[in-house]
């Protein structure tokens, strides 16, 4: 299968925190598989801007450090790497003074796409914002791209929108959130709405229930004091899993546009019902495995922030009424794996008898490893031995698909930063849908605080506390197995 790489128009993309570990890590190495790609033109530029005094030499070198770490040696060509350095340079900008705004003016080129990535703490939006006003560097043509966490909670997210909006309109805002843009959740808009196979079985006739999973091996390691501040809800829940959980349950938009899109995932996050304490479980992982556990990692030993949390998670709405959505994620869980599986009910009437071996339809959306997806499905198990069913899986992998085709799927980051270029926000969520997911959360933050709610403690290497397999248990339902 040959992929189809279509350019995108010349930029400038200004990165803030241009040396910062996002920007090694998946920024620099996205644009410059882009780059290889064919995607991104010659004639586009990119300008690091941090506090740090550097020339574009040094600049340079540390992109090409950047990518000699992070892209894999099959994609290193020596040639487009120095190719894609010459269209480098660096400014030394400290969003909170004045100094290099004027330098980095003129490297901006007014007749092209011009983008800014804001890729520092939330806390400099504001100034980076005010500052590109008033140097008259961004116009209402220009694009800003912001990062993770938007907000804290719903005061300060409005505060945030509000301090963007004195400088930028929402069409012009991009807040990342890198789930979005992986391969396999635009694969399940394309499964449900190019098919006509799925969505009519897409509603609680028909659907059990939904398991959202995101495991986790690592453990939050130098990360425990910001971890202390955000905890499993802020850092997961109200932003990617609620994301996943608004592209399984909202209603085909009129057409794939942001505007489509957005309104109808906006319409699920209103319809979530308030979780009932009984419906969540809060877990922090112990010491185990050689490692300190997570409060041995934190600068508070009393810390009670939940490395671990699972929700029985209710849309009020004629689709979905009476099919539960369970959600879960955690640190230092048994396995790595990110999937939404949706298991269907039982055909009304079975001809066959007890004995069979019938187990339900099950679609498994594997966010990683090994991205695709699995129809689990009954067949007759082959062989003499009279009717007994056997559970296999229709197979979607995208890289057996694909074949040699799937190392050049962009990865997240790489398709968002082009998505932004070709200025489609559709996989970017609006601010409004950012307030309504913490106006959700919110509550059942405070009610924690307000009780002083302490996590169930589980072992490093387990799939989460004990009281999560309940949550399942009592409605007579299983939590699928976390494997890698
Ligand atoms: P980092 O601490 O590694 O880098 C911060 C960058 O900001 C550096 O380049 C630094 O020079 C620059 N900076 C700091 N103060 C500045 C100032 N006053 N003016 C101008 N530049 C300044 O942080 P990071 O991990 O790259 O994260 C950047 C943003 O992306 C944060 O908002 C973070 O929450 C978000 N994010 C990061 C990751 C990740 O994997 N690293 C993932 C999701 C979201």
């Amino acid at each position: 299968m040959v992929s189809r790489v279509i350019p995108v128009d010349p930029f400038d993309l200004v990165i803030f925190g241009g040396t910062g570990d996002l920007a090694k890590r998946k920024i620099l190495p996205g644009l410059y598989r882009r780059f290889l790609g064919g995607q991104m033109p010659a004639d586009s530029r990119i300008i690091g801007g941090a506090r740090a005094d550097l020339t574009d030499e040094a600049y340079r070198a540390m992109v090409a450090a950047a990518i000699d770490e992070f892209v894999p040696p099959d994609r290193k060509n020596p040639e487009v790497i120095t190719d894609f350095l010459a269209r480098i340079s660096y400014v030394s900008i400290d969003a909170t003074v004045e100094g290099g705004w004027e330098k980095l003016k003129t490297l901006v080129r007014p007749g092209v796409v011009r983008a800014f990535y804001f890729s520092v703490a939330p806390a400099l939006f504001g100034d980076l914002a005010e500052k590109l006003h008033q140097h008259g560097i961004a116009d209402t043509t220009c694009r800003i791209v912001v990062e993770k966490p938007f907000g804290r909670d719903l005061a300060s997210a409005k505060a945030l929108n509000a301090t963007l909006a004195k400088y930028f309109t929402e069409d012009q805002i991009y807040r990342i959130d890198h789930y979005l843009g992986k391969e396999t959740v635009q694969n399940l808009m394309a499964v449900r709405f190019a098919n006509i196979l799925f969505e009519p079985l897409w509603k609680a006739e028909y659907v059990d229930h939904v398991q959202i999973t995101v495991a986790e091996t690592v453990g939050v390691n130098g990360r425990g004091a910001y971890y202390d501040t955000s905890g499993a809800m802020r850092d997961m829940i109200q932003n990617h899993m609620m994301q996943l959980l608004c592209l399984i349950a909202m209603e085909p938009p009129y057409h794939f546009d942001p505007a489509a899109v957005r309104d109808e995932k906006l319409k699920v996050i209103r319809a979530l019902d308030a979780v009932k304490p009984s419906d969540i479980v809060r877990g922090q992982y112990l010491a185990g495995g050689g490692e300190g556990g997570y409060v041995e990692h934190s600068e508070n030993p009393n810390s009670k922030t939940e490395s671990y949390l699972a929700l029985k998670v209710s849309v009020s709405n004629w689709r979905w009424k009476g099919t539960p959505f369970y959600l879960r994620t955690g640190k230092r869980l048994r396995a790595r794996t990110s999937e939404i599986a949706i298991t269907f009910k039982e055909p009304p009437h079975s001809i066959f008898d007890e004995t069979s071996g019938w187990k339900e339809n099950v679609l498994v959306i594997r966010l990683q490893p090994n991205e695709g997806m699995d129809l689990l499905v009954m067949i007759k198990e082959p062989g003499p031995g009279g009717m007994r069913l056997t559970q296999v899986p229709l197979d979607m992998s995208f890289a057996d698909a694909l074949g040699e085709d799937a190392e050049d799927v962009p990865d997240a980051y790489e398709r968002l930063i082009m998505d932004v270029i070709r200025g489609n926000q559709t996989l970017f969520m609006r601010g409004d849908e950012v307030e309504a997911a913490w106006a959700w959360t919110d509550p059942i933050i405070q009610g924690w605080e307000a009780r002083g709610h302490k996590p169930q403690g589980y072992d490093p290497g387990s799939s989460g506390p004990e009281d999560a397999l309940m949550l399942m248990h009592r409605d007579g339902r299983r939590w699928r197995e976390i494997k890698g």
